[in-house]
């Protein structure tokens, strides 16, 4: 029985034209997934000179039945679709039928294949859209595809390829990435004859994830706090490294959608946007996400070769995976907290006592406990150093605290505070009045409403001259740095969650600055207020707010250890 067909014209016409072949790694995409569509539980790719001269895909899959091999080769037909009210549901990765036909009109394509209930194998060879007759061949269950002479017909498109080493990365690289999200399949490379690597079945897909970021990289990632994403129309899932475990560029952000690996500089975003108060900017976490919507939410029919996909109720998937992103980094932060510091805040633990207790939990997910209610030694400020750090001890450890950064945080929590309870601004005595050029009025211009909810008011004064006439309650006596503040503003335009952002600076620009004298009761103040917080160890903008040295630090200092 046939179970591959021709699409109808109506399909057809629904479906985007053409699966592109770029590369040999849209060769390896094509064929791997399906493999993985035909339920195999080992696909193993066999390369030659980067894929330029052969690629080979195995699999032990369903295999194809011999009279559907002249069909599987043909354009437009698929066993994974039948009728064009399917797309909304397509549960496969591919389902347009044209994947090995767009590798035979720029390859010689040579298909071995066989189904559990047939005897003998059978082979189908075709070649620039022409292909051979059926013939019997001996085969274990399952498919091999191999694809030469790739561009052989197409000679500008070969002379796009890199050299063979660089065009074997980018066939490594994917695999390895789509790997992650099929734990339950081996996956093994090849190239010139030697095996490259091997990713056993694993029914843990931590185990998965250490094989492919690397056991080190793996250790610093957790699992992704999902209850965030509840109101997303879908699931989520994922792991993701840990706040000051990152990467100068995005690579390793992988994700699926729906079991595909693709981009999305939306969802990229998401992942910035999360990062930014815990990251010092510019580097980049790492991780996988997995992501499931409804199909037609979807649209995995845009142009093969575009590689951003395109979702519907982007933004609601935006804030479901920021949100999930930011819920993971903060408990992390939390627990971190409690272990270095201690369960009294900046003070620390007496001998034997367990940080797992319940009540260091709820202490620091509440974010307002009383230091005093709970055991542990009461830290004691020191001094101020060089008018920038806070020097304080618990007669245990040293603690040293930078004074701006930990400002900064009070700040900038007591800024999303406010806003979120539409708390009152503390209106200025005498209102200030600055003069902007050009480029920082119009940058002012689109963040006055946002400032409004934070807590800093301003209203126009005349052209380009503004006033302010209200500052976040509790800021009221600091004179606010306005220039800085519009400065950082121009600055960071790309950044995608503009509140946040806006809030972060907002809060920079508030606060007491490095070469500040504090009296000694404002650092106790200062300190005890950073203990509230949410996220104690970091400023806003991801610089630790206190440094720790316990006395085995000291020790090792005096070469005692
Ligand atoms: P699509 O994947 O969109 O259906 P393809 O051209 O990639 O289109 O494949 C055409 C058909 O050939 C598939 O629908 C499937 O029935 C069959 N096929 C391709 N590769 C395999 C494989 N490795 N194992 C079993 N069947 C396969
Ligand atoms: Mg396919």
């Amino acid at each position: 029985m046939a179970l591959i067909h021709r699409l109808d014209a109506v399909t057809i016409g629904q479906i985007a034209a053409g699966e592109i072949i770029e590369r040999p790694v849209s060769v390896v995409k094509e064929l791997v997934e399906n493999a993985v569509d035909a339920g195999a539980s080992r696909v193993s790719v066999a390369v030659e000179a980067g894929g330029t001269h052969a690629i080979e895909v195995t699999d032990d899959g369903r295999g194809i039945e011999p009279n559907d091999l002249a069909l599987a080769v043909m354009r437009h037909a698929t066993s994974k679709l039948a009728v064009a009210a399917d797309l909304a549901s397509v549960g496969t990765l591919g389902f347009r039928g044209e994947g090995l036909a767009s590798i035979a009109a720029v390859a010689r394509l040579d298909i071995v294949s066989r189904t559990a209930s047939a005897q003998i194998g059978s082979r189908i060879v075709a070649h620039a859209e022409q292909s051979g007759v059926v013939e019997p061949a001996p085969a274990p269950i399952g498919t091999r595809v191999r694809a030469e002479a790739l561009f052989e017909n197409v000679p500008v498109r070969r002379e796009y390829l890199k050299s063979p080493s660089a065009e074997f990365t980018r066939i490594s690289s994917w695999l390895s990435s789509f790997a992650l999200a099929y734990p339950t399949v081996t996956f093994t490379l090849r190239h010139d004859g030697k095996d490259v690597w091997v990713l056993p079945s694993t029914s843990d897909p931590r185990e998965r994830l250490a094989m492919v970021f690397g056991t080190e990289a793996a250790q610093h990632m957790m699992p992704l706090d999902v209850s965030a994403a509840r109101a997303l129309d879908g699931t989520l899932g994922g792991f993701i490294s840990a706040p000051g475990h990152d990467r100068p560029d995005r690579r390793l952000q992988v994700l699926f959608v729906n079991g595909r690996l693709l981009r999305s500089s939306l969802l990229a975003g998401a992942w910035t946007a999360a990062y930014a108060t815990f990251a010092m900017s510019g580097r980049h976490p790492y991780g996988v996400l997995f992501l499931e919507l409804p199909p037609a939410h979807v649209d995995p029919n845009v142009h093969p070769t575009k590689s951003d996909v395109r979702l519907r109720f982007g933004n609601q998937t935006f804030d479901a995976v920021r949100r999930s992103i930011a819920a993971t980094l903060q408990a992390h932060a939390t627990r971190r907290f409690a272990e270095h510091v201690g369960p009294g805040g900046i003070s620390l633990a007496p001998p034997g006592f367990d940080a797992g207790r319940p009540h260091v939990q709820s202490l620091f997910e509440a974010g307002h406990g009383d230091p005093e209610d709970v055991p542990g030694h009461r830290l004691r400020v020191l001094s101020q150093l060089h008018r920038t750090f806070i020097l304080a001890s618990d007669g245990d450890a040293l603690l040293l605290v930078d004074q701006h950064a930990a400002h900064e945080r009070i700040a900038y929590e007591s800024i999303v505070e406010r806003a979120q309870a539409h708390a009152p601004s503390e209106a200025l005595l005498v209102p200030l009045v600055v003069e902007l050029d050009g480029a920082a009025a119009a940058a002012l211009e689109r963040a006055l409403d946002l400032l409004r909810e934070g807590g800093l008011e301003i209203e126009p004064f005349g052209e380009r001259t503004y006033r302010i006439v209200a500052t976040p309650a509790g800021f009221g006596a600091r004179p606010f740095d306005l220039q800085g503040f519009i400065e950082d503003l121009t600055a960071d335009v790309k950044q995608r969650d503009v509140r946040e952002r806006i809030w972060a600076s907002l809060a920079c620009h508030s606060v007491t600055v490095a070469g500040e004298r504090l009296e000694p009761d404002e650092m106790t103040t200062l300190v005890d207020r950073l203990q509230r917080c949410v996220n104690p160890m970091h400023c806003p903008h991801g610089r630790p707010t206190m440094v720790r040295l316990s006395p085995d630090d000291i020790a090792r200092m005096f070469k005692r250890l």
